[in-house]
């Protein structure tokens, strides 16, 4: 047994001690009763004050895409020689002629050159080497890498690309665009699973699962105890492989891309499928593109673009064939829906679904349907999401990163995005996360942004960004805690403090609750606990 005391606990039974017993929280209560329930091999921790919340999960993120981003030599520096010199390193402790990978350039920040293969060359002669620019437009590779791929000065310009030359012809070692896929597949978009169509051998599950191996570390040392993961199949092995060897210390809801359905309704498989590690949660179908690249759908065009109304993925009724089939087969959906277009659709839809739920002759039956992003709804739309028991998913540091293009792209109806206090006032169920790495994965980062709606720096001003919708504390936290918890389906073991449910806890250094809100952003976490072991602790 575990006794956690003197702290302050954010649950709806007044406590200032926990004791833990097996992966359950067993007891709540005053520090002398607790610490009465001790016997000689209980570990009893003063946590000084400190704040104890249920486990923080992160309700959206690319786990795969930003685990396999910690094994990239970061290169995202103020010099090309520090970039090289980082290479160099990693070299040393690399065999020859393996692939060493690398992401975060920016020319720009070096002097506006591109910088060149022969440096590579002088860095790391014995390894191939692929680096990514921050953008993702481009990569920077050596000579070595240039010759394995096949890559000459003859190779022709793909479609949609360039092969780096100088002006004699040949060639520079930076590859633009659809270029990049002469060496691998470009990015992990989430939409389905990574075609290999370059010569980098592609990554493998068991380099998934040794990658999550240090994801878990960052994560738990912000204080995560689970995340909702958007990324594709490949990972769910990983996940698997992790859970096998008792290494997956993460509650993990998996998400899985549409284009699977078919394989996943074949199976019999449900949403909910699974354990309290690792469980099948929702189909993911993309409605729209994004914000900046002006590609999520909008009723009224973008802001001085009159033509530009963005690009629709998927129509309302393929998605409602989706969404039929999946709910015939009890799989419930999760729908990336960036734009008012894009959300007016998506909710006609779910209407849609609802009616036909309400037709089956299952009672009890209403599938937890997620809505991703929700960026900016049509006033007529706002009060439809609750009025369909769809959950909100929601990422608050979007808001504060995103404010700028908002307030250009789409002008006046930015009153209309992010708008989780309209959501929460509906009745909706919030549920945060990060959408890492798009953004830091920090949950206190997301925290801070939705109670504050500023910046670290403090932009755009004291009073924030449509402050209207900000939230208290406590409704930020539930949206990491409570509202992840219900999303998928966990809430009777999960999302508060209270006896008899899993012991995830994550623990701060701060009251975060009476604290200066811009200090939210700056709490340190003392101690995750998963399942009642700790994983990450500095008690
Ligand atoms: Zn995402």
């Amino acid at each position: 047994m575990i006794i956690l005391y003197n702290a302050q606990i954010y649950s709806p039974v007044q406590s200032s001690a926990i004791a833990i017993r097996g992966d359950r929280i067993s007891a709540l209560g005053t520090d002398a009763a607790i610490r009465a329930l001790a016997d000689s091999h209980t570990e009893q921790i003063d946590l000084k004050g400190a704040l104890v919340l249920p486990g923080l999960t992160d309700a959206h993120l690319h786990f795969e895409w930003f685990s396999i981003g910690l094994t990239f030599v970061d290169v995202e520096t103020d010099t090309v020689d520090e970039a090289l010199k980082r290479v160099a390193e990693r070299a040393k402790v690399t065999p020859k002629g393996q692939w060493i990978r690398g992401h975060g350039w920016n020319y720009s920040r070096w002097g506006d050159e591109f910088p060149t293969a022969a440096q590579l060359d002088s860095a790391a002669p014995d390894h191939p080497l692929y680096l990514t620019a921050k953008s993702m437009h481009a990569a920077w590779t050596n000579s070595l890498g240039l010759k394995i791929t096949g890559i000459t000065t003859n190779t022709p310009d793909p479609e949609g690309g360039k092969v780096g030359r100088d002006a004699q012809g040949n060639l520079t070692g930076i590859l633009f665009e659809t270029a990049m896929d002469y060496m691998t597949a470009r990015s992990y978009s989430g939409f389905s699973d990574y075609k290999q169509t370059g010569k980098i051998p592609d990554h493998t599950s068991e380099d998934v699962a040794q990658a999550m191996l240090k994801g878990q570390d960052v994560a738990w040392k912000v204080g995560l105890t689970g995340v909702h993961d958007f990324d594709g199949v490949r990972c769910f092995t990983a996940y698997q492989l992790l859970r096998e060897r008792g290494q997956l210390g993460l509650r993990v809801n998996k998400n899985i891309p549409v284009a699977y359905l078919d394989q996943a309704l074949a199976l019999g498989l449900r949403s909910g499928f699974g354990d309290h590690w690792l469980r099948l949660g929702n189909v993911k179908v993309f409605m729209d593109g994004a914000l900046g690249p002006r590609t999520a759908t909008m009723i009224e065009p973008y802001e001085g673009e009159p033509n530009n109304y963005g690009i629709a993925v998927t129509d309302k009724e393929t998605l409602y064939d989706y969404g039929r089939k999946a709910m015939m087969g009890g799989l419930a959906m999760t729908v990336h829906a960036i734009g008012d277009k894009a959300n007016h659709d998506l909710l006609d839809v779910y209407e849609q679904l609802r009616n036909d739920e309400s037709q089956l002759p299952i009672t009890n039956y209403k599938l937890r349907h997620r809505a991703e992003h929700l960026q900016i709804l049509h006033p007529d739309d706002i009060a439809r999401v609750g009025k369909l028991k769809i959950i909100g998913s929601m990422q608050p540091i979007h808001a504060t990163s995103d404010m700028n293009m908002v307030d250009k792209y789409w002008g006046k109806r930015g009153v209309y995005s992010y708008a989780w206090r309209d959501q929460l006032n509906n009745g909706v169920v919030l549920a945060f996360g990060s959408d890492s790495p798009v953004e830091p994965i920090n949950p206190l980062w997301g925290i801070h942004a939705a109670v504050t709606r500023r910046r670290a720096d403090g932009s755009p001003s004291e009073e924030g960004w449509y402050p209207n919708q900000k939230l208290t504390v406590s409704e930020a936290v539930d949206g990491y805690t409570k509202g992840a918890a219900y999303a998928a389906k966990m809430e009777d073991h999960l999302g508060t403090i209270e006896v008899g449910k899993l012991a995830d806890l994550t623990i701060v250094d701060r009251d975060l609750f009476t604290c200066d809100p811009m200090m939210i952003r700056d709490a340190a976490v003392l101690g995750t606990m998963v399942g009642g072991e700790f994983k990450f602790r500095t008690l």
